[in-house]
């Protein structure tokens, strides 16, 4: 049983702005009004987020470091083939051997710290990801094929056919800076696969208006795809390491918006910088740090992420029977900008189902009936559940920059 909570004095973001409001849970869940029995917490000087969406990220690829092998790609298949040569060198050798589950933790537990809740995998449906103790909650609904390079045209196209219209189905798009790039999303039109509700394109980096002559501008333009596909997502860190290049800079940001759902994604380390944060500071960075952008570029998370993964605006998060998923910090002037900058260590605290995961210890505190362990992350403070500590102390694999505190054995009581 999870318990009840009445949060009382915090401001909580409402999609737009923040507003100082209570916040109740029936456990899990968002509930309107308090529940008989509910923990009453203050929090003033905090803001509430909902929990971040991640749209897009490779589970099982975390563990590794982040990897190129020459300075600019032109296109994602030469990344690939470069990586792929590479596969019995060390260090990748011993570390694709470990079990896929200590893969897949690290995985979620680098979504979780970072606050990203909710995550889109692109690979296999591994079982795995769906058991109870998974750190965070991975999309179950969903069709996906790779890319043209790594997956057939017929593969392709039966992927699309047989995932139902009312799930997403991804596939990496324009992933590259020239002409291969550039034909792709025609490429996919001429597959059949662009027409439906359900085509959600990942990175675009190279995609150009159509019939625009090389070396056009890439970007997605108004009538161009937003009538015809779900959304697109954005990886801005690995498009930078990559192809020096991202979907939206200084010329082409204005178009932006016009697509259907812009979802944003931390891709998995191999090629990201790090996680769900980094990509929102790299994103505001690409809207020229305007404190004008900061809403719409937290929204990424929150009201596109929603709408690509779930057809559903999160934005009544807070009145319906939404996961009780939330992302704390420190209130400031513009509580979007903050989020913008913030690290994971700069959370206050990240509650997951109405249970709070990791937090900074006065806070973590204040959820009396919750068991805790100490720990850092990034040299900062925290505490930790208990739960999340032993599957962490469990795992075959460590999670760079986290240390927790061992377990303190249950003491037997003697009679003497
Ligand atoms: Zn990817």
């Amino acid at each position: 049983m999870v318990r009840p909570l009445h949060i009382r004095g915090a401001h909580v973001w409402d999609g737009r702005e923040t507003v100082k409001r209570d916040l109740y849970t029936n456990g899990k869940r968002i509930t309107t009004a308090p529940v008989n029995g509910a923990q009453v917490i203050d929090i003033e000087g905090y803001t509430i987020f909902p929990g971040l969406i991640n749209a897009h990220d490779h589970l099982e690829l975390n563990h590794y470091p982040r990897s190129k092998f020459r300075e600019r790609y032109d296109n994602a298949r030469q990344w690939h083939e470069d990586m792929n040569v590479r596969l019995n060198d060390e260090p990748y050798k011993s570390l694709r051997a470990y079990p896929l589950w200590d893969k897949l933790f690290i995985g979620g537990l680098k979504n979780l710290l970072c606050g990203a809740i909710t995550v889109a995998h692109h690979n296999p449906p591994h079982k795995d990801l769906w058991r109870k103790d998974f750190p965070v909650r991975v999309l179950k609904n969903y069709g996906w094929s790779h890319s043209f390079y790594l997956s057939t045209d017929e593969e392709i196209q039966r992927s699309y056919k047989n995932t139902p219209d009312d799930w997403p189905w991804f596939i990496h798009l324009a992933e590259g800076t020239d002409e291969v790039a550039a034909g792709e999303y025609q490429r996919l039109d001429e597959l059949g696969c662009i027409d439906g509700p359900k085509t959600v394109l990942i990175h675009c980096v190279g995609m150009r208006k159509q019939g625009q002559e090389y070396p056009g501008v890439p970007y997605i333009e108004t009538d161009f795809v937003a009538p015809y596909v779900l959304g697109a997502v954005w990886c801005p860190t690995t498009n930078l390491y990559l192809l020096g290049k991202t979907l939206v800079d200084e010329d082409n940001r204005k178009y932006t918006p016009a697509v259907n759902a812009l979802g944003l994604g931390s891709d998995s380390r191999l090629t990201g910088e790090g996680d769900l944060l980094s990509e929102l500071k790299a994103a505001y960075e690409c809207f020229g740090n305007n404190p004008n952008w900061a809403s719409y570029v937290i929204n990424l998370v929150f009201w596109d992420g929603g709408f690509i993964l779930f057809r559903k605006s999160i934005q009544d998060w807070m009145f319906g029977q939404k996961y009780a998923d939330m992302v704390v910090i420190q209130s400031t002037e513009n509580d979007a900008v903050k989020l913008c900058n913030s690290s994971r260590a700069d959370l206050a605290l990240v509650v997951k189902g109405g249970i709070p995961q990791i937090g900074d210890t006065e806070l973590m505190a204040k959820f009396t009936n919750i068991k805790t362990v100490a720990a850092t992350l990034d040299g900062k403070p925290k505490a930790i559940h208990i739960d999340l500590a032993k599957r962490i102390h469990a795992n075959a694999l460590k999670e760079p920059g986290l240390e927790v505190e061992a377990i303190p054995k249950r003491k037997l009581f003697t009679f003497i």
